[in-house]
């Protein structure tokens, strides 16, 4: 069973650091038995990072909840956008075209609107996802005036084992020029960064559930 003091601590220090940052409780790996004790608690933000288990979790549940709010924070395969546009509420990857129409096509189809964080990789690194920096003006362009997407946001993932503070303030920056509001930025390792440096949404995992190793 979830503890919830490590949430109640996280959630006491983020109130008292701003008033407008909201807390994504990243439950991927975390069957539903941890994740009740959290709705039951009144929590209603989610992530998860894998459309096949976020399905097999949620699909029933989302029947019941309808205050439940899904975050899908990780990479989207062409072939899982379907399913994933049906079960989640905001996309938090979303860093190219061919994704961008599909999802374009589908709110079309069925009169669903999602919200969506363009993921900026922020560091350009070579391994990461996210669209390069010195594009993202003209992508975030596309998605909002030629397919017509809620483009809310972006997102990114810091450099490891390096201080965090000017990426965030680079994506900061970059959200500004953009005029967009929110800002999806910040983990269990620096999450106070995150807030202290305006962001809106923190996806926050094992510091609310614990070390993921053999759970789900
Ligand atoms: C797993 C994950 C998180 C949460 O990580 P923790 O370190 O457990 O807080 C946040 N963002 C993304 C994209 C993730 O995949």
């Amino acid at each position: 069973m979830l503890n919830l003091s490590n949430y109640l601590s996280i959630k006491n220090e983020v109130s008292s650091l701003s008033n407008k940052a909201t807390i994504i409780a990243v439950s991927k790996n975390f069957p539903m038995v941890f994740i009740k004790t959290l709705i039951n608690h009144g929590h209603n933000h989610f992530g998860e990072n894998k459309v096949q288990e976020a399905k097999y979790k949620w699909t029933d549940f989302l029947k019941e909840k309808t205050n439940i709010k899904l975050h899908m924070i990780g990479k989207l395969q062409s072939n899982k956008v379907k399913d994933a546009f049906k079960i989640f509420d905001y996309i938090h990857t979303l860093d190219n075209q061919k994704i961008a129409q599909i999802l374009s096509n589908l709110e079309s189809n069925f009169d669903k609107k999602l919200k969506y964080f363009i993921q900026v990789n922020i560091a350009g690194e070579q391994q990461k996802t996210g669209i390069d920096p010195e594009l993202a003006g003209d992508f975030i362009k596309y998605c909002r005036l030629d397919l017509g997407l809620n483009i809310i946001g972006l997102m990114c993932l810091p450099p490891i084992n390096v201080n965090p503070i000017f990426y965030f303030n680079k994506l900061k920056t970059l959200a500004h020029e953009n005029n967009l509001s929110e800002l999806s930025m910040g983990m269990t390792n620096d999450y106070i960064e995150a807030v202290k440096n305006g962001s809106t949404y923190l996806r926050i995992g094992s510091g609310i559930f614990g070390s993921r190793s053999n759970q789900f």
